[in-house]
């Protein structure tokens, strides 16, 4: 440890203190959690609080994801790293390259150009190349690339947008936070030949998801 900067430290501190000693069991999910440098995925002003045990501002309304919000979400996909995975809400870009980390490809989806822009660029210069960011309404999913092993939406979800579903392929899972406004469950389904398996994995409280099948814009 003594080797590290000071934001390895603190990155090695935060996989310890706030996942492993929580429900974060994945050893390759504490491992990705260990390698992405979340400090640059945050506004400068906010870099010395990058490892901090909650979510943060990255402007236009939006946050980026508490980390143990991360880990338990990614943690639910279940990859192995073979995977194909569609995320819902790339924001910071963060998570998208906690999943580059752990699958063999990453599409992710961001409504606002600005965060879809940053998070390219953030991602490029970390190297990251099996991960592509698009901007539009990630309710409507990307049939081009479909179907998916995967499917993790970042934002709060009134119900399953039915794009979605279609997209993910036999016996693949998807995990979002679906539920009220101020307040959600943080859900993994399933989808199975007899329908739709669902998993109750928490309660947690995201920005909204916005779009056709989300919240009204
Ligand atoms: N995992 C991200 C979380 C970002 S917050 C991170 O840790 O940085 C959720 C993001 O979802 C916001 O950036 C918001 O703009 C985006 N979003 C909301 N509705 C969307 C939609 N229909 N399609 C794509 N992105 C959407």
């Amino acid at each position: 440890m003594r080797d590290m900067d000071p934001y390895t430290r603190e990155r090695h501190k935060m996989v310890e203190e706030q996942l492993a000693a929580r429900d974060i069991r994945d050893p390759r999910v504490l491992e990705a959690m260990r390698s992405v440098p979340r400090h640059l995925f945050v506004p400068d002003d906010l870099k010395a609080r990058a490892y901090e045990d909650r979510p943060l501002p990255i402007g236009h309304d939006q946050t980026i994801s508490q980390p143990y919000m991360v880990a338990l979400m990614v943690q639910a996909l279940q990859l192995t790293g073979a995977e194909k995975v569609l995320e819902i809400g790339t924001g910071s870009g963060y998570e998208t390259a906690v999943l580059a980390e752990l699958c063999a490809q990453v599409f992710s989806i961001e409504r606002l150009e600005a965060l879809a822009a940053r998070a390219e660029a953030v991602l490029a210069r970390l190297g990251y190349r099996n991960a592509q960011i698009t901007t539009g309404d990630g309710t409507l999913g990307w049939e081009e690339h479909a179907p998916f092993d995967a499917v993790v939406i970042t934002a709060a979800s009134p119900q399953i947008p039915r794009p979605l579903l279609h997209q993910l392929r036999p016996e693949g899972i998807m995990v979002l936070p679906m539920g009220e406004e101020q307040l959600q469950s943080l859900v993994r389904l399933r989808k199975t030949s007899s329908g739709i398996q669902e998993d109750y994995l928490g309660e947690c409280r995201f920005v909204k998801l916005r779009g056709m099948y989300g919240w009204e814009e």
